[in-house]
């Protein structure tokens, strides 16, 4: 999904400082990313992660340079939580195959397939009564030389200190994680961003962000989302759901550009990234 309003001529601006001012950053607050060893120790309490491949079904996210999103997205989540549960953390995955998230069979006539799928996976969340949720998703953009990794939160809810350090971890952790093997990636940013648009500039909220809140046509007209399109028929407003515990989304590279691509086509690059992805997790739960 790419961001609105978002550039590529801006994501190359940003690039070519983001790496060292990372670095400098990473140095100071004396972050090792893989200094970490063993279980993580929280008493009684074994902490618990939500990790949410997005996209499934018909529904296949951004397709190109042969990848598809849907299940790009589910392999890196598996990466992760392999990893994960291997540190001693509890993993609940919002789908583990490559449908949907939604399973029921309540009639989606006041709800489209994609808004029922995107709730769907914010109750299996707040079921779980997970600690963190984390959404992983790639990128793409009409611009082909737009690349690199960001890390979403919504800072229009709760949490929104913590979802800022998880996000910072995460992304911080995939960079130093791809540093350590001579990989380089650039423009890696941290959003504080609550919309996305589609191919088509569409904008639609960051659902599985939340916040929980209506969403009004009126709302959704001014900022150029296709009411229609996304399934909410004749209903003035919707309600949106919101994850109780912090959460980002991943966009993990762009799969639209080629170098980002031959990246997530790459089994070792996917293979640290998924190291830092975890990291980064860890690091998030340890500073609670
Ligand atoms: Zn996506």
């Amino acid at each position: 999904m790419k961001i609105s309003g978002w550039s590529g001529r801006k994501i190359t601006q940003l690039s070519m400082f983001g790496l060292p001012l990372l670095l400098a950053g990473a140095a100071l607050l004396g972050i090792f990313p893989f200094a970490d060893g063993g279980p993580l120790s929280f008493g009684d309490h074994r902490p618990r992660v939500v990790l949410d491949p997005g996209h499934g079904a018909d529904e296949l996210g951004a397709t190109f340079n042969g990848l598809i999103e849907r299940d790009s997205n589910l392999d890196m989540a598996r990466r992760v939580g392999d990893m994960l549960t291997r540190a001693g953390i509890d993993v609940v995955y919002t789908r583990t195959d490559d449908g949907r998230a939604f399973h029921d069979r309540r009639s989606l006539s006041d709800y489209s397939a994609t808004f029922a799928d995107l709730d769907a996976r914010i109750a299996i969340a707040n079921d779980a009564d997970a600690d963190l949720f984390v959404s992983i998703h790639s990128n793409a953009f009409p611009d082909p030389e737009a690349r690199g990794i960001e890390v979403i939160y919504n800072p229009d809810r709760p949490f929104s200190e913590r979802n800022r350090v998880l996000a910072e971890s995460i992304r911080s952790n995939i960079v130093a994680a791809l540093e350590a093997h001579r990989v380089e990636v650039p423009s890696n940013m941290t959003l504080s961003e609550a919309g996305m648009a589609d191919a088509a500039g569409h904008v639609t909220p960051f659902f599985v962000l939340g916040p929980e809140r209506e969403l009004t046509r009126e709302e959704m007209d001014e900022r150029g989302g296709d009411w229609e399109a996304l399934g909410y028929g004749r209903h003035a407003s919707i309600q949106t759901q919101a994850t109780r515990m912090p959460g980002v989304l991943l966009e993990l590279l762009y799969i639209s550009n080629e170098a980002d691509a031959d990246l997530l086509r790459d089994d070792s690059a996917r293979h640290y990234m998924a190291q830092g992805i975890a990291e980064g997790i860890k690091q998030a739960l340890r500073t609670r």
